[in-house]
């Protein structure tokens, strides 16, 4: 039996708080007929607008993420957010190594697993991003990029911590450039992840453990890539910047 879907939406660096009010009511309203026991439906809008969205969702089933966050409660560390910071705004849940973090941020698998622990240890569902380039892709190297990432990611994470996160496919030559994997192609990768977690973790938390597929997910696109057994839902950014097409996703998708 397939994993519960999410279709999660990553704001990134856009949306001021008015924005973000409008984006969400937007999205309730076309939402409004879906059955949320059926799908999990999250946003992840920049830090400014994560209170505004907050009340504006009130009452609803939608889940509430930060796009990152620092491993520290609090400190001497100019521009960043806590997990305290994140979970007092009523987020549950927190991406992790997006690829845009590890690119243009210097993230690192070691930050990365600091990030999950500490994620872990306040109580913050992560979402954790893996993904090869396109030269790592080329070269042949997308399952030993993949392999490394979820070892060092993942490395000192109990079997329980591991099938309580989600896990984000993200092959960053799709995203924010049109160009999809096909379900074909990403189905293979799914795979790939699903049994390094049944060798690490046992077949039980293994099949617990929601695997997205996220670049370039659109509506034309998400119910070919939903088809696939490993795939277990959408990390959707351009595409949930828009209610009526994050909504459609939404409802293709589940
Ligand atoms: C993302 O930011 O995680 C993403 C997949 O972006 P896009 O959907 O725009 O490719």
């Amino acid at each position: 039996m397939k994993r519960k879907p999410m279709i999660a939406g990553n704001w990134k660096m856009h949306m001021t708080t008015k924005e973000a009010r409008e984006l969400v009511s937007g999205l309730l309203q076309e939402i409004g007929d879906v059955d949320t026991t059926a799908v999990d439906i999250l946003v992840a809008p920049p830090y400014t607008a994560l209170s505004a969205v907050k009340e504006t969702l009130s009452g609803s089933p939608v889940l509430l993420a930060g796009q990152n966050m620092h491993w520290e409660e609090k400190g001497a560390f100019t521009g960043e957010i806590s997990p305290l910071m994140l979970k007092e705004v009523g987020c549950t849940h927190v991406i992790i190594g997006h690829s845009e973090r590890r690119q243009l941020f210097g993230e690192t698998n070691e930050t990365v697993n600091q990030k999950l622990k500490s994620a872990f240890s306040h109580g913050l569902a992560p979402i954790l991003c893996v993904g090869e380039s396109l030269e790592q892709r080329e070269a042949g190297r997308t399952t030993s990029v993949i392999e490394e990432e979820l070892e060092k990611g993942l490395n000192g994470l109990t079997t329980e911590q591991v099938q309580s996160m989600i896990l984000a496919y993200e092959p960053i030559w799709a995203i924010g450039t049109g160009k999809t994997a096909s379900p074909e192609q990403a189905e293979e990768v799914h795979a790939f992840i699903r049994k390094w977690l049944i060798s690490k973790h046992g077949e039980a938390a293994a099949e617990k453990i929601r695997v997205l597929y996220g670049g370039s997910v659109k509506p034309e696109n998400i119910e070919g890539l939903m088809a696939k057994e490993n795939i277990d839902g959408g990390l959707v950014g351009g595409a949930s910047l828009k209610a009526d097409s994050f909504a459609q996703i939404v409802k293709r998708g589940s």
